[in-house]
This record gives C-alpha cells, sequence and structure tokens, in this order.
C-alpha cells in the first residue's frame, strides 16, 4: 500500500506532475484528477519531476489544510 495521508495521490501524465483523489490508480488506466483532466498516469523517474500542475497542487494544499507556499518575485533570491 501506497503512503497516502490525505486523500489525493499525485499522478503524472500529460506531461504534468497532477493529483487525484483515486486511491489506488494503475498504468494504462486512466484517471481522473483534482484539476478535471483525465490523464493516463505515467511511472518513470522524469514522469514523478515534472512539473506540478498547478490547479492540483492548489486543491491538493486546500485538501491537506496546508496554506500555498508563498511566491517569491522573479530573480529573487
Ligand atoms: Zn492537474
Amino acid at each position: 500500500m501506497n503512503y497516502r495521508p490525505y486523500p489525493f495521490s499525485w499522478a503524472p501524465g500529460a506531461a504534468l506532475r497532477h493529483a487525484t483523489a483515486v486511491a489506488e490508480w494503475r498504468l494504462r488506466e486512466h484517471v481522473t484528477t483534482l484539476c478535471g483532466e483525465v490523464v493516463e498516469p505515467v511511472n518513470t523517474t522524469l514522469a514523478w519531476l515534472w512539473p506540478t500542475c498547478a490547479p492540483c497542487d492548489v486543491e491538493a494544499h486546500r485538501i491537506a489544510g496546508a496554506p500555498m507556499p508563498r511566491r517569491r518575485a522573479a530573480g529573487a533570491r
């Protein structure tokens, strides 16, 4: 069983790291994401490093009850 402390899982698909409410997604099966897209999850090292889908990120933070991190201004360190 996967570590799943909140009712969502990350599901890389369509070149973004989406999140889904589906408890256990499977490869080669489509899954609906928190942003409403239907993607075929990919389980490769590069897929897990794809950029996070912004709407899924917001929804995952909402579900977890965690505030969104403040974005740094471009060029700020
Ligand atoms: Zn998404």
